[in-house]
Parts: C-alpha cells; sequence; structure tokens
C-alpha cells in the first residue's frame, strides 16, 4: 500500500458531523460516499437478533462466510443483508451500541476493511467512519480527524433522532452518557481503535457550522488532483 489511494479519509467520534459532513463534499466534489458506520449497525444488528454473542468467533466466521451483504449509495445509504432491507433499523439508537460491541471482533472488522477497500478502489472515494486514515486506508491522500466536545454531540444527536421519530420522548443526559460510553469503547478497544493518524488535518466542529467545516475540506480537497473524478 505504498501507492496514495484516492481516498477522503474522515475519522471522528459519534456526533462529530462526519455522516453530514461527507455526504454534501461527496456531492460537491463528485466523490463515492461510503458510511462504514452504517455497515458495522447492519452487521451488529443481525448478530444481536441471531443471537449470537460477540464472543462466539467461530459462529461469526461463519455467519460473515455465508452472508449476502449489499450496501448502495442512495439518499439513505441503503444496507442489505441476506435480501432484508436494513437501512431503517440501523438508525434506531439502541443500534448504536450493538455497533460498538461488534465492532471490537476481529472477523467483523476483517470482512468490512476488505469491502470497504473493494468498493473504494474503484473510484475516487470519501469514506468516514474510526479506522478510515488508520487501517483501512493509511495511504490516503487526504484524512481528517473532526471532534467536537462531547455536550454538542449529544445535542446534534438529539435533533437527528427527533428528526427520524418525532414520536419518541429522548432523554439527553441517556445520549450523553451513552456516547461518552461509545468514545470510551471505540478508543479503547484492542483492533483499530479510534485515534487521530498522524498526517491527518484535525478539525474541531464544536463552534463551527456544517457550512464551515465543509468549506475547509473542499478547500482542500481542491489542492489535490489525484481526488479530481
Ligand atoms: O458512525 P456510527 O455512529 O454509525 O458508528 C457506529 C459504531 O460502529 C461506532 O460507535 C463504532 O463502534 C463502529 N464503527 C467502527 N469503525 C468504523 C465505523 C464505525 O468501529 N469505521
Amino acid at each position: 500500500m505504498s501507492k496514495k489511494a484516492r481516498v477522503v479519509a474522515i475519522d471522528g467520534p459519534s456526533g462529530s458531523g462526519k455522516s453530514t459532513i461527507a455526504k454534501i463534499i461527496s456531492e460537491k466534489c463528485n466523490l463515492t460516499y461510503l458510511d462504514t458506520g452504517a455497515m458495522f449497525r447492519a452487521i451488529g444488528l443481525v448478530l444481536d437478533q441471531k443471537n449470537i454473542q460477540a464472543s462466539e468467533s467461530s459462529k461469526i466466521k461463519s455467519f460473515l462466510e455465508k452472508m449476502n451483504f449489499e450496501y448502495a449509495k442512495s439518499n439513505n445509504e441503503l444496507v442489505v443483508i441476506d435480501g432484508v432491507d436494513l437501512t431503517e433499523a440501523i438508525r434506531n439508537h439502541e443500534v448504536s451500541a450493538l455497533a460498538s460491541k461488534y465492532s471490537q471482533v476481529s472477523e467483523v472488522r476483517s470482512f468490512l476493511k476488505d469491502f470497504q477497500r473493494g468498493i473504494a478502489v474503484e473510484r475516487p472515494s470519501v469514506l468516514e467512519g474510526r479506522d478510515i486514515g488508520t487501517v483501512i486506508f493509511p495511504n490516503a491522500v487526504l484524512k481528517f480527524y473532526l471532534r467536537a466536545d462531547a455536550d454538542i454531540r449529544a445535542k446534534r444527536r438529539l435533533e437527528q433522532l427527533k428528526e427520524s421519530d418525532s414520536s419518541v420522548e429522548y432523554d439527553y443526559e441517556k445520549i450523553l452518557q451513552d456516547i461518552k460510553s461509545r468514545d470510551d469503547q471505540d478508543q479503547n478497544r484492542k483492533i483499530a481503535p479510534l485515534k487521530k493518524a498522524n498526517d491527518a488535518i484535525e478539525i474541531d466542529s464544536t463552534s463551527l457550522s456544517i457550512p464551515q467545516v465543509v468549506e475547509a475540506i473542499v478547500d482542500k480537497i481542491k489542492q489535490v488532483s489525484e481526488l479530481k473524478a
């Protein structure tokens, strides 16, 4: 992996704005967009439904070998496993914790590493996640690390959840605690922990608007000839 990959890597904790920003950038700069969190969510949800524990690595391996996994760029990043469309179900708040739990399993990470690399080598792409700049594409031509204070991220998450389902009452304190425990789990896991790559550009989005962050990233992308489709 010495040659530079035509990839914009955007890593950071949940609620740092990665998805919203990566989606806008993919449109503005004509890049394929991969929401890698959606992939971990889908696999975590199905493993939980099948009652397979994170410790049961041989069962997980055999499930992954047989599973038919489909991901397609659409308005809401379509994820289908064995013919079941999980696109909406994975946005449920409870699925975040399942994704984080099963994302610690090496077989799951290895399956998604190959899958993500396979899609992104075909066209210039923007991938957002936790380990894009460190593990999936350490040779990405451009890397960003988005951070923001936990309370701001919890507020943003609350707004997102309300938008997706206004009939449910969400508790801000619970969301804040969930975000902190997910940060802790993602940063301290053994394989591919969430961390800033040494060569990533760090952006603190706590007091920046979405257009301000987009502008900063698009400016950099325009300077990189490899990212021209
Ligand atoms: O980004 P999102 O919040 O949808 O991700 C859900 C969970 O999936 C994260 O908390 C993390 O545990 C896991 N994940 C990961 N590596 C990625 C993307 C997501 O471990 N590249």
